[in-house]
């Protein structure tokens, strides 16, 4: 028996033979074609969610170079609300009781890189600080 989510996402994958699915990328993100925008046809190398996460995270590491930012409890709670969103629409969508789409993913994945990029630095503020 398998499960209809993974059922589904099989599919998927199997339908696109466009896409260069190597040993590496698999891991970063699933590219699932209908989840990944594109432009013309041409696909963007990750997701529409994992877009957000790593223009996000980017945009965060860059900032946090010029600025000093103290990671305070409050700015980390803050950083764990913020993974939330992504959390909630990517588990329901995976638990086959809605489906998403790729602006939401990309927003979610917004916020949730934003979040994601702050509990990194604290970590390693964490340890660097003592
Ligand atoms: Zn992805």
């Amino acid at each position: 028996m398998e499960l209809s989510f993974l059922k589904s996402w099989k599919s998927k994958i199997s339908v696109n033979n466009t896409f260069d699915y190597n040993i590496f990328t698999k891991f970063l993100c699933h590219r699932i074609p209908e989840r990944t925008f594109n432009i013309r046809g041409y696909y963007f190398p990750v997701c529409s969610r994992c877009t957000g996460f790593y223009l996000a995270g980017s945009l965060y590491f860059i900032l946090a170079y010029f600025l000093y930012i103290p990671y305070t409890i409050p700015i980390i709670i803050l950083a764990s609300l913020m993974l939330i969103p992504t959390f909630f629409d990517g588990f329901t969508q995976l638990l086959g009781l809605r489906e998403s789409n790729n602006v939401l993913r990309f927003f979610t994945g917004l916020m949730g890189g934003v979040g994601l990029a702050i509990l990194l630095k604290a970590i390693k503020w964490a340890i660097v600080m003592g």
